[in-house]
């Protein structure tokens, strides 16, 4: 008897044993080791990591496929007004994008829209809006930092005009299915002077002046820079392909 009831109790502290075992998980058990990140060299203070795409004034065209027509000096590259917006040679879908822009000093006379305006086009069609916003009102959804008319910034980040500002761009391009479909919007994450005020919002549509957007299929487009009639400047702009 006695035999019987310490086998029992043995097989009862085994078998309570092995379940604790099954159990509880080890920590190896959700430690992945394969899918290693790419090993790169990061840049300093918004310098280009080792695996980016320098976008300097020759990686740029005329939106007709000539020259870039804006100025260029020590790697400053400046809107020439009446020369139109400029564009990438080369086509994007899915971006980090890090851009460095510098407002012109202005008189007083220029206000709101006109007052240091151009701005940073996705794919063409999808603008983060350039402007001098330190301190000058104008309609809150087109103010810098805004994607135009879609998307209020969560902060005003803007330093003064002549002052070298940073955007950085986290872009994922919409997507389309058979007949042009609209299978994903596009998404923007922005990240001003160090600020986040863009936190991937979606997107409706391409960037419009008046009325309301809509989408139409596409696939990978060049990044274009906007000709406002503003010398805005440009610095230190790079492209990581997502
Ligand atoms: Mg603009």
């Amino acid at each position: 008897m006695t035999k019987f009831i310490l086998a029992a109790l043995f097989s009862i502290v085994s078998l309570s044993s092995f379940s604790w075992a099954q159990m509880v998980p080890e920590p190896r058990a959700t430690e992945v080791w394969n899918k290693e990140p790419v090993k790169i060299t990061p840049g300093d203070h918004g310098a280009p990591p080792s695996d980016a795409i320098i976008l300097d004034h020759s990686a740029w065209q005329s939106i007709n496929g000539g020259e870039n027509p804006w100025d260029n000096q020590n790697g400053v590259m400046t809107v020439k007004p009446g020369a139109k917006d400029i564009r990438t040679k080369k086509s994007f879908g899915d971006v980090q994008l890090h851009v460095e822009w510098r407002i012109p000093e202005l008189d007083e006379k220029f206000v709101s829209q006109d007052r240091g305006n151009s701005g940073v086009f996705l794919q063409q069609f999808y603008e983060v809006q350039v402007l001098d916003s330190y301190e000058n009102k104008t309609y809150n959804n087109g103010q810098a930092g805004s994607l135009y008319k879609q998307h209020i910034p969560l902060v005003n980040a803007t330093k003064p005009a002549m002052e070298w500002q940073s955007y950085d761009i986290i872009y994922t391009a919409p997507r389309f299915g058979k007949n042009g479909a609209v299978i994903s919007q596009a998404r923007m994450t922005v990240i001003h002077n160090g600020v986040l005020i863009q936190n991937n919002v979606s997107l409706t549509g391409p960037t419009l002046y008046i009325g309301a957007p809509a989408y139409e299929a596409h696939g990978n487009l060049p990044i274009y820079l906007q000709d406002h009639d503003h010398k805005v400047s440009y610095r230190n702009i790079w492209v990581r392909e997502l």
